[in-house]
């Protein structure tokens, strides 16, 4: 994906980022419900509000997430800390590291240390703030060959240190699977998830704890959250259940490090339906019931590309899926996600981002995410149906989506290589740590 150096090169600021520094970010939409008479909701109370941000990029250093999160209205971010589909990393530059921490705390996504409060009863996930990195897409705590184990848990303690460094206290990664062969031989019931954990899941359910355990002994404040999955048509990925979840929770022994964090479109995929009022108060239900509303600590918005209980994991842009404007209605107008980050994880652009010169396709990805975000607030407040305001950022946003595939296929058409540099953007993916379309 697009832009610029691998994170390790840079050292000192440029002219460019200098300039940057004072470039003019779009308007930030307040945590807060504005209510009709003009007033904020409870703007008294540290953490309350809603803080939606997107998954965006740490290319060129870690420290520009922060300003990419500025860039799209995000009151929330998460990026990726070490390479996504690598094993090897070089460590973030100390200079790296103090430009975040400084970023983070003066745009407000993280509350400072000093200022916590634990008696205030205030939900303590409010204190972690709003920056949840994102794990390395390689890691596959279940992996029932022991010496991948072990080298997918060296780069899970090194994404876990990183957060550490960076100050950062939530971190989500995906359970992982087990491989087909150590899958039983039962078959996946094909009417939505199940209602146990099979042996073979409980065991590797079992075996990522450990691993959760063995993390916290190696580090000391980091919350880690384990993300729900799409599932698979021979249902060995962990996750695809809240019950797996609910498994892997139970046997960490330090229940104050441990989380959740739910994803809108592998929950649908997995067959938990979000689609209107009745069926997210279901979803909801049983998310409480399985592993309790305070462990989950963060929530990834994205539509799904495919059906109900497609068990396949393909994100869409908000509203544009089968999950629709309505699922994120229910979302933003239930206030127990006020104080957790919500992350967008939309495709923005897509494939169709390669139309453009990076800086330039960046840049509309950027504008595709501010528009969801203005309109994922917009929808705050209103009655059901009545998202006639949202379907306006949604629209603004499918033009920016539209352009650039109309302008992708004419690309591909006439053979223009030179404009889709493919191998060029697969080595800056590589080393930017972007986040994959379908992921
Ligand atoms: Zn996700």
């Amino acid at each position: 994906m697009p832009d610029i150096k691998p994170a390790a090169a840079k050292k000192r600021r440029t002219k460019k980022e200098a300039e940057e520094e004072g470039e003019n970010f779009p308007p930030r939409p307040s945590p807060h419900l504005i209510l009709r008479d003009g007033n904020h909701q409870r703007p008294d109370r540290r953490g309350s509000g809603l803080f939606i941000g997107a998954h965006i990029s740490s290319a060129g250093g870690v420290e520009n997430a922060p300003l990419n999160a500025l860039r799209i209205g995000g009151n929330a971010f998460s990026c990726f800390v070490r390479p996504k589909m690598q094993w090897a990393s070089n460590p973030i530059p100390d200079t790296s590291i103090e430009e975040f921490k400084h970023r983070v705390a003066q745009h407000g996504f993280m509350p400072p240390a000093s200022t916590l409060k634990k008696e205030d009863g205030a939900r303590k996930v409010e204190d972690c703030g709003y920056v949840v990195p994102h794990g390395c897409y390689l890691v596959n705590l279940a992996n029932p060959d022991e010496s991948k184990r072990d080298k997918s848990f060296e780069a899970f303690i090194d994404d876990l240190q990183r957060c550490e460094k960076l100050g950062v206290r939530l971190f989500n990664f995906h359970p992982g699977s087990m491989t087909a062969a150590s899958a039983t031989e039962e078959l996946a019931p094909v009417d939505g998830p199940r209602g146990d954990v099979r042996a073979a899941k409980a065991d590797a359910c079992a075996l990522v704890a450990s691993y959760i355990n063995s993390a916290h002994a190696l580090t000391s404040s980091v919350v880690i959250l384990v993300e729900n999955m799409a599932g698979s048509k021979n249902d060995t990925i962990l996750g695809s259940s809240l019950y797996d979840l609910a498994a892997i929770i139970a046997g960490v022994k330090d229940k104050a490090r441990v989380g959740v964090c739910i994803d809108t479109c592998h929950a649908f995929a997995a067959g938990y339906d979000i689609t209107n009022p009745a069926a997210y108060a279901a979803f909801t239900e049983l998310i409480d019931t399985t592993i309790g509303w305070e462990t989950v600590r963060a929530l990834h918005l994205n539509d799904s590309k495919f059906p109900l209980a497609c068990r396949r994991d393909r994100h869409a842009n908000i509203g544009r899926g089968h999950i629709g404007i309505g699922g994120f209605w229910n979302v933003v107008n239930d206030e127990r996600w006020n104080g957790t980050p919500l992350i967008l994880e939309t495709p923005a652009l897509g494939n169709a981002v390669a139309a453009y010169p990076a800086k330039e396709g960046t840049k509309k990805m950027h504008e595709v995410w501010s528009y969801q975000i203005q309109a994922l607030h917009a929808l705050r407040g209103t009655k059901w149906g009545e998202w006639k305001e949202a379907e306006e950022w949604l629209t603004k946003a499918d033009r920016v989506v539209e352009e650039a595939e109309k302008l992708h296929a004419t690309k591909k058409k006439s053979g223009d290589k030179k404009s889709i540099p493919k191998k060029k953007a697969k080595k800056e993916e590589e080393e930017d740590s972007d986040l994959s379309s379908d992921d």
